[in-house]
């Protein structure tokens, strides 16, 4: 059995879900089917998402919200008229906004139940389309498949008694489509995971049914050794590791959401990525194992927005519990860090921007001087990680003094260098605005 997902721009028109359909009826395998909300179809168009999202937002401000309903509207209506099958979607959407609104949920609960009318009703779409061509198909609510989350509206995690419910989906005929992105809580309650988050929802389920494999719709035909929009066609990446692919996808490589791979790693159930445009490209499988290839190093990640949180206090190294002290200021004041790079009496922790915003600044740096009365402390923004990423990196000789000497060609000035004892990335602190011409460099160094 294999789980197929399909992401938001294979399911954005009447076209896109025809392709969907052929390539479901090329494998009979392909029973649980996972689908997002319609996406754009076009570079200025308006994902369903973000239509849903101004509506709840109207709403909530007290302001009229049928312009972005007629929107969410009218998408269906083109993919159903199309598609030549009922519109019956149409009045149920009406119906489920009303009974969203009209009820006694806190706006967070309301807001992610207005979201996910995206991928339900989509979901009953592709089941009903499917169905008009022949095949055995229906449409399955979360809450019947069994899918329970954590009460955390907006950004939800699988409780793990899930697994065991969808493991019985197994014995179940024909073909199944799921709404991805939402679940339910035990009291019964729609909460959505965060965005982007159908990918979490079919590996969730390629876990549960125990799937041979989970096959990822994208539009691109696999994950590239780099950002085409920093590097023009850029070698593909036929195979990684979980770990590679986490470890890129945590520094912006957005064809997979980084939660869901867990789900499909701890099943040991392979992923692959695929393009619904051109299915039968090889794609990119990840694994927990592959053979080792020739380049150590797989892909180059980069993203922006952190900033460097700089301490120093000479003789830190012989302070017991500077480190837990410094850290714990930031845990109380709710700010999560990302790395912790240390010399002998400095350390310097980063953090997204987000994190710390300006106004929150003042006050952890007011607290760390009063409470860990350091020599210097400082907070340096724009900074970007550049990560390097290869699980065949640990048994390499050289491949720091490569990366160094590209940056240095690139004439980057590298602000912070670290790495893991696993090995599997070695990251980079640099200037936001020098990032493009070091990915260049660096992937000449490593890929051409
Ligand atoms: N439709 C949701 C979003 O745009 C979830 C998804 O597509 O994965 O975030």
């Amino acid at each position: 059995m294999k789980v197929a997902k399909f992401g938001g721009s294979s399911v954005a028109s009447a076209e896109q879900l025809r392709k969907v359909a052929n390539i479901i009826k090329n494998d009979k395998d392909r029973r649980a089917i996972v689908v997002s909300a319609p996406g754009k179809r076009s570079k200025d168009d308006t994902k369903v998402t973000d239509l849903l999202i101004g509506l709840g937002e109207a709403y909530q401000t007290g302001k009229s919200y049928e312009k972005q309903l007629d929107q969410v509207l009218e998408r269906f209506k083109d993919i159903t008229e199309q598609l030549e099958i009922s519109n019956n979607i149409i009045t149920e959407i009406k119906q489920d906004v009303e009974v969203v609104f009209s009820s006694d949920y806190s706006n967070a609960l309301k807001l992610d139940a207005i979201k996910a009318i995206g991928e339900d009703s989509l979901a009953k779409v592709l089941s009903e389309y499917l169905k008009s061509l022949g095949l055995e198909a229906t449409y399955m609510n979360p809450k019947d498949a069994g899918i329970y989350l954590s009460d955390e509206p907006g950004n939800a995690q699988i409780l793990d008694e899930s697994y065991d419910h969808l493991y019985k989906l197994r014995d179940r005929e024909g073909i199944f489509v799921i709404p991805g992105f939402f679940g339910y809580t035990k009291d019964g309650k729609l909460v959505t995971f965060s965005r982007g988050g159908s990918d979490i929802t079919g590996s969730i389920v390629a876990a549960g049914v125990q799937a041979d494999l989970y096959e990822n719709f994208t539009d691109v035909d696999s994950v590239y050794s780099v950002n085409p929009n920093i590097v023009e066609n850029p070698k593909e990446i036929t195979s990684l590791t979980y770990k590679e692919m986490r470890e890129l996808s945590y520094a912006g490589f957005a064809v997979f959401h980084d939660e869901a791979l867990i789900p499909a790693f701890k099943a040991s159930i392979p992923v692959c990525i695929k393009n619904t445009n051109n299915p039968n490209g090889l794609g990119t499988i990840i694994v927990s194992q592959k053979e080792t290839s020739e380049n150590p190093v797989v892909g180059i990640a980069s993203d922006t927005g952190f900033l460097s949180l700089y301490v120093s206090k000479y003789l830190m190294n012989r302070e017991l519990g500077f480190g837990r002290r410094l850290l714990h200021i930031l845990e109380d004041e709710g700010i999560s860090f990302e790395h912790t790079p240390s010399g002998i009496d400095d350390m310097s922790v980063i953090i997204r921007e987000s994190q710390l915003p300006k106004e929150k600044e003042e006050n952890v740096i007011k607290r760390i001087k009063n409470e860990l009365d350091p020599d210097m402390v400082y907070t340096e923004r724009d900074l970007a990680l550049v990560m390097i990423v290869g699980e065949g990196m640990n048994s390499t000789i050289g491949i720091a003094e490569k990366a160094t000497a590209a940056f240095s060609r690139a004439n980057v000035n590298l602000e912070m260098i670290n790495q893991g004892s696993s090995e599997v990335s070695m990251m980079f602190g640099i200037k936001s605005s020098g990032v493009d011409k070091a990915v260049k460099s660096l992937y000449q160094a490593f890929f051409e």
